[in-house]
């Protein structure tokens, strides 16, 4: 169990808080019977559940999950492109049941927010006092004519880890030198902003390496995008005859009209036509099916408290993750996994548990250029006004830049394969452990 001290650190995000401000109350209800239910087993929910239990291991903490292994998309791209195995990627719950979380598989069907309840698909309930709901996304398959969760298994869009992960690698594998690869990267908001740039420079890098003749197009529904001066230049640099780069600008839409799943056809708003080898299709996207089901949603996004991630549609519930409404707080694993220490501490608090301090969020996101190069962007975020609404204010912002050194960018991948390990070991309470990475070949995971 931590020290004291270690949960006032922890409270206050990170270790920002000052100690003399804080005084730790004794417990103040019936100790430890308090249920937490956890839907959702990603870097939000799986973060929550583990340190709710390693702060208060008398709580009755249940993690539910649908699947019985965690494959990341964080760092899928690395697999996508060849560096990493999927055994690497893919994360079990062993570590959180060790911990004592009660770990189910099976998927939420529903929640009533006034009994307290949370449905399950098989027909049982779980019961909560306070209820943590981080179910990631889920899509919107109607804005594209022709795409569907069925064309999905032919053009996939390898935006929520695993089959589809696989699949992707499968058919770029699959596919004969001389193809091209189209990537149509979704509308803002979605999970990961830099994702779709990255995944085009190691997709690039694999054609250059294995099928040179091949081609690399991108149809872009934005005119703009994260971290875009890094990522051009890269593409000029490593990737200059394989990716073109096709952004919508005033005139021209490059969002997807229709795809044709059968041939491989896929036609822009604008008239741009490509009969693609591989068509990795990532239609825009909402919060995960459950929240709106349990009525959690404005629109697409369950809006929060931003001090707490308390959604503001029901009491006793939080929402994190990629389905909360984080203002310009990406939806990233880091995000999510920043988020779930303030909502773990918030809810010792709101149990009267803890005193309340005041949080502080923090997000990088990594992308791989080439190997041994990778850029990064990141900030800090307090809860503040924003744009005379509350919100999420960014503090220290950083961001890579063009023309800079090699050693630097040696030194942001070294720093994201570190992250990435001590990540998974933050989120899944697994020992660290040095990076296997492996190469696609070596594929056994979930
Ligand atoms: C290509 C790509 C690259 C990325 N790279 C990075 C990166 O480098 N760094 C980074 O920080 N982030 C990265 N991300 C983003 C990151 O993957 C997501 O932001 C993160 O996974 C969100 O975490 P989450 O817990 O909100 O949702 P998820 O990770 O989606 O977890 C949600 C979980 O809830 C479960 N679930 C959903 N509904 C139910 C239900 N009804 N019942 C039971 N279980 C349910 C799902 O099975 C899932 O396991 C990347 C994403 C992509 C696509």
């Amino acid at each position: 169990m931590m020290s004291k001290l270690d949960r006032r650190q922890f409270a206050a995000g990170l270790g920002a808080a000052t100690a003399a401000t804080i005084a730790v109350r004794p417990f103040a209800i019936a100790q430890g019977a308090a249920r937490v239910v956890v839907i959702g087993g990603g870097p939000g929910g799986a973060t929550v559940a583990n340190h709710l239990k390693k702060l208060e291991p008398r709580l009755d903490v249940t993690l539910l999950e649908r699947r019985p292994a965690f494959t990341s998309c964080f760092f899928s791209n690395h697999y996508i492109g060849g560096f990493r195995s999927f055994a690497s990627i893919t994360h079990d719950y062993e570590g959180l049941e060790a911990l004592g979380v009660n770990v189910r598989h099976g998927t939420a069907a529903g929640i009533d927010t006034a009994k307290k309840l949370v449905k399950l698909e098989s027909g049982k309930q779980l019961r909560y006092d306070r209820l943590v709901v981080a179910p990631g996304i889920d899509f919107k398959f109607d804005g594209i004519e022709g795409y569907s969760e069925a064309a999905a298994e032919i053009m996939p869009h390898a935006w929520k880890g695993g089959s589809q992960t696989r699949l992707l690698r499968r058919k770029l594998e699959a596919m004969p030198d001389g193809g091209v690869v189209v990537i149509a990267p979704p509308r803002n908001p979605y999970r990961c902003p830099p994702g779709p740039y990255e995944r085009a420079c190691v997709i690039a890098h694999y054609l250059k390496t294995e099928k040179p003749k091949s081609k690399l197009v991108i149809f872009d529904p934005k005119m703009s995008f994260s971290k875009q001066p890094v990522f051009e230049e890269a593409y000029e640099r490593y990737y200059k005859d394989i990716i073109e780069l096709n952004l919508s600008n005033d005139i021209d839409d490059m969002s997807l009209a229709r795809v044709d799943a059968r041939t491989g056809l896929v036609v822009t708003k604008s008239g741009a036509k490509v009969t693609a080898a591989v068509a990795n299709i990532v239609p825009d996207q909402r919060a995960g099916d459950i929240a709106a089901k349990a009525g959690l949603v404005e629109g697409d996004w369950c809006p929060v408290n931003p001090a707490t991630f308390m959604s503001t549609m029901a009491k006793g519930v939080y929402v994190l993750g990629d389905a909360a409404i984080a203002n310009d707080m990406p939806k990233s694993a880091f995000s999510a996994n920043s988020q779930a220490k303030v909502v773990a501490a918030d809810i010792l608090a709101d149990l009267g548990l803890e005193e309340r301090v005041a949080p502080r969020y923090r997000n990088t996101c990594w992308s791989m250029l080439a190997p041994g190069d990778s850029v990064k962007i990141g900030a800090t975020y307090a809860p503040g006004e924003l744009n005379g609404k509350p919100g999420l204010v960014p503090s220290e912002s950083f961001v890579s830049e063009p023309g800079e050194a090699g050693s630097l960018r040696k030194g942001n991948y070294q720093e994201s394969l570190a992250w990435y390990q001590a990540l998974v070991a933050d989120v899944f309470a697994k020992p660290p452990k040095a990076s296997k990475a492996g190469g696609p070949g070596s594929e056994d995971g979930g």
